[in-house]
């Protein structure tokens, strides 16, 4: 595992003008950099413009949430077919935001992992625990449950990203401890190991999300088990993601020599 991942998720801000004139920058900032696997999940309306931008760069443009089925009459939804109609490569699907306001259940974001498998669409499976259910002393068997009925579909040809993402981290500033978030992770990784194997296990890479930011990402980076990270509202701001993409390189190439070029 060479490459330090980053994905962002904008959530729904920013007018189109505001997208295209950020992702100019951005892609001649990180458009090509070596040890670097950058993600930029955007509300879906601007997924075709932005892809435009970003051909010939490493940088994969996602959606922020799939629609689990094809064509039909789902009004304002958009399925996977559609999102890679117009350059869409990644979805990230089960954002506790998905779950908080739109009453999103382990059993729904199954159903949409699956479709964006079937349509060539990359998954990044937002899991994590509330506040409530961690005080409770619940926090390993919510993870346990998400692993087992979230991932029901998947075949050993599969390759996706989880992203471990407690739900009272995500825009309060306040994260895990570092050797809580280490601990969820390798709870996390036994978990796959033990339903899948090991050999399965290795096409399948743990990001941290929940209030990252450039002065905790190397210290979050540099934790076992952790490949890489999730900007919310820092990646909002061209500098605050630049400078939390070289913490999270800099914490990765420490940690895991790249081979010689
Ligand atoms: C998110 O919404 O996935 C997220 C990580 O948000 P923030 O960084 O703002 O906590």
């Amino acid at each position: 595992m060479n490459n330090c991942i980053v994905f962002t998720n904008w959530k729904m801000n920013k007018t189109l003008t505001e997208t295209e004139e950020f992702f100019k920058k951005l892609v001649e900032l990180h458009g090509d950099r070596r040890g670097l696997e950058l993600i930029m999940c955007i509300p879906s309306l601007y997924i075709g413009s932005v892809a435009s931008l970003c051909r010939g760069s490493s940088i994969r443009v996602g959606s922020e949430n799939i629609y689990p089925g094809n064509w039909g009459a789902y009004t304002g939804e958009i399925s996977a077919p559609m999102l890679a109609s117009v350059g869409c490569e990644v979805a990230l699907i089960g954002h506790s935001e998905r779950r908080k306001y739109f009453h999103e259940d382990d059993e729904l974001v199954g159903r949409k992992l699956k479709s964006a498998l079937e349509h060539g669409i990359f998954p990044i499976v937002c899991i994590g625990e509330t506040r409530e259910e961690r005080d409770a002393g619940r926090m390993f068997s919510v993870l346990e449950r998400q692993v087992e009925t979230c991932f029901q579909c998947l075949t050993t040809e599969n390759r996706l990203h989880i992203a471990y993402e407690p739900r009272w981290a995500i825009g309060t500033g306040v994260i895990p401890e570092y050797p809580e978030i280490e601990e969820a992770h390798r709870f996390i990784r036994e978990e796959i190991v033990k339903r899948y194997g090991t050999a399965f296990s290795t096409n399948i890479s743990l990001l941290y999300g929940g209030s990252v930011s450039p002065e905790n990402s190397f210290a979050i980076c540099s934790l076992e088990h952790v490949d890489g990270v999730g900007y919310g509202g820092c990646s909002l701001d061209l500098d605050c993601l630049s400078r939390g993409i070289e913490e999270s390189i800099r914490a990765f190439r420490d940690n895991h020599p790249l081979p010689p070029a």
